[in-house]
């Protein structure tokens, strides 16, 4: 089939579905679900995925809430991906609604073409995004063998290029002393709040010596209950987030020797329980870039900027993990006024307004359009796995292999 009408094809697919998907949106909107919670989006995704004809495995790769569904017979696999998990307390406030149903469309348009066009198609339910790291344990169960490259499109305020996707993992530290009369017998107390405000300090200091674009961040959860009681138990939170997956590895280290020293300093014990999961920085393919760029400009008249001072949004995703096992983007669409930033209760009303619903049909035929490049596109599928092979070698096989194995000490 020829690329041109290939693609004024897969409009016409996007179109004919344009009100279950934002119906659709809207739903999971209202069905706000946290981490490997999203039970009700589970459940409406692979029924209307069914309901389009196209088998669908439901709990696929060992998580409950994530699904796959594929189509076409030959040809170069393109995965499509889903995110439809919530914020605790703020419900939709990073737009995944949005993402879920522009996956859906973008992945059914493209199945209804598949076999005539010579492609295929993978259509990935990804659950718990927001600190789950559903991609990755999908990842160690093979959800991407096989895949040639993979995309999806992010809600933002701005339509951008890239998201500015860096490193992070996260800790949790406990600290436990001794309890003890504060007033009657301090002496025979260990305090485990001086702990943690001395493990806290010593992270303050130490930022003054990382890189301008490292982040660590941390909360206390507890903090004792009583000031006549000294604190036996302290519990603290944290985000450690760098560049790269490689230098967020000495910064942890640095980070982990800051929140020790407080327990040394107190006499208390320190237990630093990493999570099993490192987000790892996207490693955009600039190619597949490119095509969406000229896509969202050609299909629905949308132009995407790169990320600059007044408009990035800088954080982490899962889908920084999936880039360094196949060429992927991971394009940001505007679905709320320039400048109001996800995760806020504004943005959460945004993604289910008229901008928002325009974002669902926008990013879904921009998406079937790149996914058409890649099946049909001159050369296409060669520059991109150039590129890719290239990046790889930049960053090392032990940085791509960190992406998905569980991290040491986790
Ligand atoms: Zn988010
Ligand atoms: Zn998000």
């Amino acid at each position: 089939m020829d690329l041109a009408r290939l693609k004024e094809r897969l409009r016409a697919e996007v179109e004919a579905r344009a009100e279950v998907l934002v119906a659709a949106s809207h739903q999971i909107h209202e069905h706000p679900e946290t981490n490997y919670q999203e039970h009700f989006a589970h459940e409406l995704l692979t029924d209307l995925v069914e309901a389009d004809g196209l088998p669908v495995e439901r709990g696929a790769f060992g998580l409950d809430t994530a699904f796959a569904a594929r189509a076409g017979d030959r040809g170069p696999t393109v995965a499509v991906l889903c995110e439809y998990d919530a914020l605790p307390g703020i419900g939709h406030a990073c737009g995944h609604n949005i993402i879920a149903t522009a996956g859906l469309g973008a992945g059914l348009a493209a199945a209804a073409l598949a076999r005539e066009a010579g492609g295929r198609v993978v259509l990935l339910g990804t659950p718990a995004e927001e600190g789950g790291g559903g991609k990755i344990l999908m990842a160690r169960q093979g959800a991407f063998d096989g895949v040639d490259a993979a995309m999806m499109v992010h809600p933002a305020g701005d339509d951008l290029a890239r998201m500015d996707a860096i490193a992070v993992q996260e800790l949790t530290v406990s600290y436990d002393g001794e309890a003890a009369h504060a007033a009657a017998f301090p002496e025979r107390g260990r305090n485990a709040l001086d702990a943690a405000v001395l493990g806290y300090l010593n992270v303050a200091a130490l930022r003054q010596h990382i890189l301008p674009d490292e982040r660590v961040h941390g909360v206390f959860l507890e903090a004792g209950e009583k000031p006549n009681i000294v604190p036996a138990r302290t519990v603290t939170e944290w985000m450690v987030r760098s560049r790269s997956i490689a230098t967020l590895v000495p910064l942890k280290e640095r980070v982990a020797a800051c929140l020790e020293a407080g327990a040394a300093a107190t006499g208390c014990a320190a237990t630093l329980s990493w999570k099993p999961v490192v987000y790892a920085d996207m490693l955009d393919n600039e190619a597949m870039v490119a095509l969406y760029v000229a896509n969202a400009a050609a299909a629905v008249g949308r132009h995407v900027a790169e990320p600059h001072a007044g408009a990035a949004v800088v954080g982490s995703t899962d889908m920084g993990n999936v880039s360094y096992l196949v060429p992927s983007i991971h394009p940001m669409i505007a679905a709320a006024p320039s400048g109001v930033p996800i995760h806020t209760p504004e943005f959460a009303q945004h993604a289910r307004s008229a901008s928002g619903d325009r974002a669902v049909i926008d990013g879904a035929v921009a998406m079937a359009w790149t996914v058409a490049d890649l099946w049909l596109g001159d050369g296409v599928l060669e520059s991109v796995r150039n590129e890719f092979a290239a990046t790889i070698a930049r960053v090392g096989p032990e940085a791509r292999q960190s992406a998905t194995q569980p991290p040491p000490g986790a």
